[in-house]
């Protein structure tokens, strides 16, 4: 597991959880966004891990279709409480 409150906002490479061989053996590549939400993929055996800070960490790629899915109800949920007929006829 990476620790990523090590780490500050931007791009890093770090020793793969999975496949490292010591400190100099970095083939993760690491990206922490400003807001805190970090992504992370080795080059090498393909180990991905991730990590938001109202969600915690987990290992696997396997959650980035669920955020396309949370988004698009989303958007569907803010087109039917916005009728724009009604809007219109102000
Ligand atoms: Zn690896």
């Amino acid at each position: 597991m990476i620790d990523w409150f090590n780490y500050a906002a931007g791009n890093h490479r770090v020793t793969c959880p999975a496949c490292g061989r010591g400190d100099r053996d970095r083939t993760l590549g690491l990206t922490i966004e400003a807001a805190g939400n970090g992504v992370s993929h080795c080059f090498r055996c393909e180990y991905t891990e991730s990590h938001r800070p109202d969600r915690g960490t987990w290992i696997g790629s396997s959650v980035k279709p669920l955020i396309t899915v949370t988004a698009s109800i989303k958007h569907a949920r803010l087109r039917t409480n916005c009728p724009k007929l009604g809007w219109r006829s102000l």
